[in-house]
């Protein structure tokens, strides 16, 4: 499969290795005083991110390889079920706004004005976009069914953006909406972004606490589903069924829906999570005020049936920080880790030097991101705390130790004790 060139060719070849040495990033000690979350305090200290104000934040070389890897992610699992991925504007028309009630409605919209005067919305979604945009194209029942997808940022005018990168005001979401000409053709892509929605948060490696929750719908539908991430930073409060393997927000729960989804109030666990992803059935809300309509196979006129699906990209990175983090650092999941490999050399002899090298090039020859720890004048203590602070999955030591035991010390992230491997076996077990 052939998928976002760009990105891929970030990934590959020697542009996506680095020498410790040449990162312009360092590690901190300390995050700002005023950052009160563990998530951006430990992706600041480790150089990921750069707080520019409450709620915004720079990537950083290692963030960005860490985003465009969710992104990739993402943007595969949209296109298995047939997404075209498009870029909308930024600036919204004042009038799409009006049109749909939300210029006055939504509390978190920015509006801006420029010289003359001339307002417009800096969309935190984007249904006012795609709706007029789909109206050019699509008409006939033939059309039927389409999905487009945006990989973009959001802003949004958010009160409480305490929680680092998981509630910006300026975010990086993945939306998708869908167009269909029947409920039952709806419903029945729904079902499957639900799936979808599950196999992206596996893969991102939090799948084993990410449950599918029952949430409002809105003003029009009964429920909505969120995807909910277990971690104590969460700001909602779910109840989880475990043999079922889903869960209710706590804002809808009652006698009524839980008779409803055949849920036992006394087997429900309450937890604190964070959505990191909701699926609507948006019904014609928003195709209603625009007028899509499509002419069926009798010449017949009827609204469009549409749904939408959001994830936050930097939300979700976030999440895994917080979910995942021990006291010494950050740990990634290998498929989102910024590098497969932090490769150290120990001490400045020369020997361990060469060694090293000759090693990181073979690495690089192989295939594998690896950052390679080069900088001098440090203890072998600095460096071990640097690679778990930064939560690299494998670490890879050459020391004078191990060219004597003719090998590198690996050891993962998440154990304590490592072992001497040959370079070989090093590539087999990291491929
Ligand atoms: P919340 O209830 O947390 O404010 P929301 O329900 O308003 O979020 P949606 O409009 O459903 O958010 O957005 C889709 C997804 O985008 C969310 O599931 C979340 O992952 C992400 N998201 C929303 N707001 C933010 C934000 N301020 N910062 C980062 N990610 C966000
Ligand atoms: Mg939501």
């Amino acid at each position: 499969m052939n998928f976002c060139p760009l990105t891929k060719r970030l990934f590959s070849g020697k542009m996506s290795d680095m020498r410790q040495s040449k990162l312009f990033t360092k590690t901190r000690k300390e995050a700002p005083a005023d950052e009160v979350s563990k998530n951006a305090e430990l992706l600041i200290r480790a150089g990921f991110v750069h707080k520019e104000m409450a709620g915004v934040y720079s990537y950083l070389p290692l963030g960005l390889r860490v985003l465009k890897k969710i992104e990739n992610i993402i943007r595969e699992e949209m296109d298995k079920v047939g997404g075209q991925e498009v870029l909308m504007s930024t600036f919204q028309p004042k009038e799409n706004w009006e049109k749909t009630g939300r210029w006055n409605d939504l509390d978190v919209l920015y509006k801006v004005s420029d010289a003359s005067g001339h307002e417009l919305a800096l969309g935190p979604t984007h249904e006012e976009i795609v709706v007029p945009i789909l109206k050019n194209y699509i008409s006939s029942y033939k059309d039927f069914p389409v999905a487009v997808y945006q990989i973009q940022n959001k802003f949004r005018m958010e009160l409480r953006s305490k929680s680092g990168i998981l509630r910006g005001r300026e975010f990086m979401m993945k939306d998708m909406y869908s167009f269909h000409t029947s409920q039952e053709d709806f419903e029945n892509f729904y079902e499957k972004m639900k799936e979808v929605y599950k196999t992206i948060f596996k893969r991102s490696g939090v799948g084993h606490i990410t449950y599918m929750t029952f949430a409002s719908g809105g003003t029009f539908s009964k429920y909505s589903h969120e995807f909910q991430t277990i971690t104590s930073a969460g700001e909602d409060t779910i109840y989880v069924d475990e043999e079922q393997a889903i869960a209710v927000n706590k804002e809808v729960l009652d006698g009524e829906v839980l008779a409803q989804l055949g849920l036992n109030k006394e087997k429900l666990v309450e937890h604190k999570a964070i959505e990191v992803g909701n699926i609507f059935d948006l019904k014609t809300k928003y195709s209603a005020p625009f007028d899509l309509s499509f002419t069926d196979d009798k010449g017949e006129k009827h609204t469009v049936l549409m749904g939408c699906y959001g994830i936050g990209l930097g939300r979700l990175m976030g999440t895994v920080v917080e979910a995942l983090a021990d006291d010494k650092g950050i740990i990634w999941p290998e498929s989102i880790a910024p590098y497969a490999v932090h490769l150290l050399a120990l001490g400045e002899d020369e020997a361990v030097l060469s060694e090293a090298n000759k090693i990181y090039e073979s690495l690089v020859k192989a295939g594998i991101e690896v950052l390679f720890d080069d900088r001098t004048g440090l203890s072998a203590g600095e460096k071990f705390s640097d690679a778990d602070l930064l939560g690299i999955p494998f670490r890879a030591v050459v020391s004078a130790r191990s060219i004597k035991e003719n090998g590198i010390e690996l050891k993962k992230r998440t154990e304590e004790k490592g072992k001497v491997i040959t370079l070989d076996e090093l590539i087999k077990h990291v491929r």
